[in-house]
């Protein structure tokens, strides 16, 4: 059996909220509760949930872009959650992440060649300036740009062209595992579908291993081996994206699922639509975290009392509900 690129193990994180004259913590942000999954070498895997519902948080606790309160993250079996700087500054190049939105995430002030070139100075992986442009010039070509747009800056480009500024520049450091934070979400429909593409196309080429955040099942339907959905912090279904797709279990992947479109019109599928907003993650409710709104929670039943474990239903198939696998 492959032995995972990534092992995620428990992972808690609480935002301190402050408040007061004397700014102390008043309570905290419950941003993600006890997640536990694994990633193999050269696969992808989706995580979907409403906005807020921790999946950010999670890929930036993966690459230690921000600390968790608990648990851990192992990458090639190496527990991330216990490097010191230096040895995470190695360790980054093997994992690089790339964000919803380009524009924010690329300096206004820089070229595209020295914004793509940065990673190489740092991890000291060009000899010479030459050496340095020569692979601009590969990285650029290799996500579709053109090498005579090196000196230009961001806002010359489109949306689509600044994702693939920032996913060149991702890959500088020829990484293994990429974290996708909703990679298209911010670009036009026309545009998603070829920046998805590329990203399908570089996984194959480089042998990438991809964590793919988006928030609807539909963008990761096509992209992914797995698919994980989370709801308020916790993971509530995970499984093979065909099993996921065609068989699901937890009544919020469902409701998820019936707002993909089908292109096949002769084909029905009924809208869930959920009662109520997404609670508070300062407050979020006992047990099950989806009781206020679950279509199928009974009274009485331990739904509101007891936190469902996450439970494998068939083989692959895990699943966090009491009545449900
Ligand atoms: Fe619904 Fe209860 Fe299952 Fe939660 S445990 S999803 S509330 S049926």
């Amino acid at each position: 059996m492959t032995e995972p690129l990534l092992r995620v193990q428990n992972l808690v994180k609480k935002f301190p909220v402050k408040g007061g004259l004397l700014q102390r913590t008043v309570d905290h942000v419950h941003a993600v509760s006890d997640v536990s999954f694994t990633l193999n070498p050269g696969e992808t895997l989706g995580l979907v949930g409403e906005s807020g519902c921790g999946k950010s948080t999670t890929g930036r606790l993966i690459l230690r872009l921000i600390e968790p309160t608990s648990g851990q993250v192992w990458f090639q079996g190496q527990d991330v959650t216990a490097l010191n700087n230096e040895q995470l500054g190695s360790l980054r190049r093997d994992m690089q992440i790339i964000f919803q939105d380009p524009f924010a995430s690329l300096n206004p002030r820089m070229t595209v060649g020295s914004i793509i070139g940065e990673a190489l100075v740092i991890h000291g992986l060009a000899k010479s300036a030459r050496e340095r442009e020569d692979r601009v010039v590969e990285l650029m070509e290799t996500v579709g740009l053109k090498a005579d747009q090196m000196r230009r800056f961001p806002h010359e480009f489109s949306g689509g062209q600044r994702q693939r500024i920032g996913i060149a520049r991702a890959l500088a450091v020829s990484p293994k595992l990429v974290v996708c934070d909703e990679p298209v979400s911010a670009l036009d429909v026309s545009i998603q579908a070829q920046v998805v593409n590329l990203l399908e196309d570089l996984q194959e080429k480089l042998g990438l291993t991809y964590l793919f955040i988006a928030h609807d099942l539909s963008v990761v339907e096509h992209t992914s081996d797995r698919v994980a959905v989370m709801y308020l912090g916790r993971i509530v279904e995970i499984a093979s994206a065909r099993d996921l797709y065609t068989n699901p279990l937890h009544p919020y992947t469902e409701a998820l699922l019936s707002a993909v479109p089908i292109p096949d019109p002769t084909v029905k599928r009924k809208r869930i639509m959920l009662q109520g907003d997404v609670p508070n993650p300062l407050r979020p409710p006992s047990g099950c975290h989806f009781h206020t709104r679950c279509p199928i929670a009974k009274k009485p039943s331990p739904c509101a009392d007891t936190v469902p474990e996450l439970r494998e239903s068939t083989p692959g198939h895990w699943v966090s509900c009491h009545l449900r696998g």
